[in-house]
């Protein structure tokens, strides 16, 4: 577009150019000057009169239309619309065009701009009627331009597969990590259960779970920014009760704040709707990398989380939440900084905070993704305040509250159940059997998917832990087969047990027949309600 009306502009100049040398033909110098400047334009330009007389035209014009000279003497040759070009590579002309057509047509549209192809080269040709009712032509040779445009499409191209390999490994990545993670974990965990009483072991035992937990939750970073980058993270669209989420959210920090000495409160703003439609899982962490990072950056003072409504109308609102705090704050030289990836203000090795400088950049995505905005407020050694906004539909039905955390909680088992453990992995397997050790289940383990169908066959079991991938056959194909069964067995109960924690992985999953799906490492809570939920019963309840 630039360069067409760039090429008006010429064309006007020498419209001008040329009635002033039609005019001024006392000034002999002047027109040898303009006629020599012309015939050295690289650009083809020719000149025809009102009657479509060829004036002017110079060298570049002959070579890009293959005109001899004797075919272009001034007034004898006339136009005869497209020139010697191949007329099948003539694009958007409709032919033919007698001269007065197409200065009537150039008058009343203004300049015509055709792109030809001659050979390997490609013009751009403008035509524009001159004030006296002739024509001017010119022709721009845009070969390079083009090229230089298909190699920018093609180096986009290649960059977004390159994007898109980069994301596919870092999810594989994190999922191959996540495996051997989540083994240590659970490890850490029996050895926790199995009467690990002395102080000092206890503690290395501790230290190894709290190691491994940080490991989870950079993977976990990892793997939400490369698929926000990639594009493919999907928003939830559900009811949920914003009251619940905001106190689950913050009663994960109560235990630190306790610890450090700090207050840590919220206030809810009057008009804060009770439930709204939206997506629970990323407001959650957003909020929950929020008020973190405000108690990780607070030695004294207070936490407080404001929520409220900054616009509303009939069925939408958009909340706005605060995040007080006064703590060590923020220089106004770092703060726009802050919210790319893997920024830190201390990014010293002897820092005195842990992090990895994920958490601002995620929730910035997270929140322009929800149509929101985020921002921040601080003083540095007084405190910050980081806002941000969210819209969302205020839902119709008031929905249950999400369940709270009762990870501490003990459970009893109303009966005994016959379980299934389709799982390759040693290490897995202890861990499983230890996890509901403390319930009278019986669990019979087999290690690949066409042994747990065999087994489905043989025995009879209340249901399947299934893990996806496995040898011989891996879980998802395992429970086709067994939703294929001709008797009852085709609707045993089926729960995924999966080191993946990508969303799109679980539909496919559920797509296969399973359940429901729990994640490695295996959470008793988590596991226990996957158990009920499959089974369609309260079997775990609490004690
Ligand atoms: P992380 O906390 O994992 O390093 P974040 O992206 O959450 O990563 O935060 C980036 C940096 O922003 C932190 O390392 C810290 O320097 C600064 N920061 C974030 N929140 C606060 C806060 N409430 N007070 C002071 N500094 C903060």
């Amino acid at each position: 577009m630039g360069m067409a009306s760039s090429h008006r502009l010429t064309l006007a100049g020498f419209a001008d150019t040329i009635t002033f040398m039609s005019q001024s033909t006392n000034d002999p110098a002047a027109e040898a000057r303009l006629r020599e400047a012309i015939a050295h334009m690289s650009d083809g330009f020719a000149v025809y009169d009102p009657e479509g007389r060829l004036e002017i035209c110079n060298e570049s014009f002959r070579r890009i239309n293959n005109y001899t000279e004797a075919e272009t003497e001034p007034g004898v040759a006339t136009y005869d619309g497209l020139g010697k070009l191949d007329e099948s590579q003539e694009s958007v002309e409709h032919k033919p065009f007698t001269f007065k057509q197409r200065i009537a047509q150039l008058c009343r549209d203004g300049t015509n701009v055709v792109i030809q192809y001659h050979g390997d080269r490609i013009y751009e040709r403008h035509q524009s009627a001159t004030p006296s009712g002739g024509m001017i032509n010119v022709h721009t040779d845009i070969t390079e331009l083009k090229r230089a445009e298909e190699a920018l499409r093609d180096a986009l191209e290649m960059a977004d597969q390159g994007n898109q390999a980069k994301s596919e490994f870092l999810a594989t990545m994190s999922h191959e990590i996540r495996t051997p993670i989540a083994g240590i974990l659970g490890m850490a965990d029996i050895l926790l259960e199995d009467g690990l009483n002395e102080g000092e072991r206890r503690e290395k035992v501790f230290s190894i779970k709290s190691a491994g937990q940080s490991l989870i939750t950079i993977l976990n970073g990892i793997l939400d920014l490369s698929k926000i980058q990639s594009g493919k993270l999907e928003l939830e669209d559900i009811d949920f009760d914003l009251h619940g989420l905001i106190t689950e959210s913050l009663d994960i920090f109560y235990p630190t704040a306790h610890g450090k000495g700090i207050a840590l409160g919220t206030k809810i703003e009057p008009g804060l709707p009770a439930a709204i439609n939206g997506d629970p899982t990323r407001l959650r962490q957003i909020l929950v990398n929020l008020i973190g990072n405000a108690v990780k950056f607070t030695e004294r003072g207070s936490v407080s989380l404001r929520a409220g409504v900054a616009e509303q109308t009939e069925e939408q609102v958009l909340l706005r939440f605060e995040i007080v705090d006064t703590g060590i704050g923020i220089a106004a030289n770092h703060q726009e900084a802050l919210f790319e990836d893997f920024t830190q203000v201390d990014a010293s090795t002897t820092r005195k905070y842990e992090g990895t400088g994920l958490g601002l950049a995620i929730s910035k995505r997270l929140t322009e993704l929800m149509g929101g905005e985020i921002g921040i407020d601080s003083v540095d050694g007084e405190g910050s305040t980081f806002w941000f906004t969210v819209p969302g539909h205020i839902a119709k039905a008031t929905v249950s509250g999400p369940a709270g955390n009762s990870s501490e909680k003990e459970y009893r088992a109303t009966r005994a159940l016959q379980i299934l453990l389709a799982e390759d992995n040693d290490m897995n397997q202890m861990i499983a059997k230890a996890v509901l050790a403390k319930f009278s289940h019986q669990i019979t383990v087999v290690d690949n998917g066409r042994a747990a169908v065999e087994a489905v066959r043989r025995d009879d079991f209340d249901l399947v832990l299934m893990d996806i991938r496995m040898p011989e056959m891996d879980g998802p194909d395992a429970t086709r087969i067994i939703r294929q069964e001709p008797n009852e067995k085709a609707a045993i109960p089926i729960i995924a047990v999966t080191a993946d924690a990508v969303v799109e992985n679980r539909e496919e999953y559920f797509a296969a027949g399973m359940n429901a799906c729990v994640t490695k490492p295996i959470n008793l809570m988590e596991l226990l309600s996957a158990m009920n939920e499959a089974l369609d019963e309260e079997v775990h309840l609490l004690k």
